[in-house]
């Protein structure tokens, strides 16, 4: 290999790898893996709420079945003293009792029917919500997975380049390769250029017959562009401009 032809190839290779590192960055995996985690968490503080709100609901039921409870215990015990007295005003008084037990176990009756409906009705959204969360965990480990085999395989195209280019770069004289990294600082990676007729590649100033002629007489094939000033590589002089 010559050195131009290393020169030709190193700058392909540093172009690759510039554009290799930046897929790596931009793995699409990334990003979706970020917004499962931001749905995840918001999923989580939802689902705290919705137990809070079910473990109060439970609570007010098992008051209410206490109470309701002690409200038949007390209509016991009032129609155990209605059979056992017979004056007249008492049985009146004891009866008015148990009008108003009967009042307010009906209202318990109802404040329960409206605690199941609320009760299942939360019970229903929490396990919406817990189905979501193992969508969310097994979608999370596919993105994960792809990810780890997306970066593993551009790490191993990273690795080679890099090897690539340690050898391409033992090919360059010390010079040529300071004036390449200083062309590649300077373009962008975008360093050398090569003269195709009489037009180099990257710029693609037609150049005049007289600088053509002045690199020509240089008789060397790599040079520096009149125009843009990158480094200029001429390996077909044939041409007669
Ligand atoms: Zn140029």
């Amino acid at each position: 290999m010559t050195q131009t032809d290393a020169l030709l190839r190193l700058q392909e290779v540093d172009l690759e790898l510039i554009r290799t590192k930046r897929a790596l960055a931009a793995l699409p995996q990334k990003e979706k893996i970020k917004k499962i985690k931001q749905a995840a968490k918001s999923l989580s503080s939802e689902l705290t709420k919705l137990v809070g709100a079910r473990k109060d609901v439970q609570i007010d039921l098992d008051d209410n079945r206490a109470t309701h409870q002690h409200m038949l215990d007390l209509v016991e015990e009032v129609s155990t003293k209605v059979s056992t007295t017979s004056d007249y005003r008492a049985i009146a008084d004891l009866e008015a009792q148990l009008t108003h037990l009967a009042k307010r176990i009906e209202r318990l009756d109802f404040e329960k029917a409206a605690l199941d409906k609320d009760l299942a009705k939360l019970q229903e959204s929490e396990a919406k919500a817990c189905a979501l969360g193992r969508k969310l965990q097994s979608e999370a480990q596919i993105q994960a997975d792809a990810y780890k085999q997306a970066t593993a395989d551009i790490t191993a195209s990273i690795t080679n380049l890099n090897e690539e280019r340690e050898q391409l770069v033992s090919k360059l004289d010390t010079e040529l390769l300071e004036k390449y990294n200083t062309a590649v600082q300077r373009f962008g990676g975008l360093a050398v250029e090569k003269l195709v007729g009489n037009n180099p590649s990257i710029c693609r100033v037609s150049l005049q017959p007289s600088s053509y002629a002045d690199i020509r007489a240089q008789n060397t094939e790599i040079t520096t562009c009149p125009y843009c000033h990158r480094m200029l590589v001429v390996t077909d002089p044939s041409y007669n401009a």
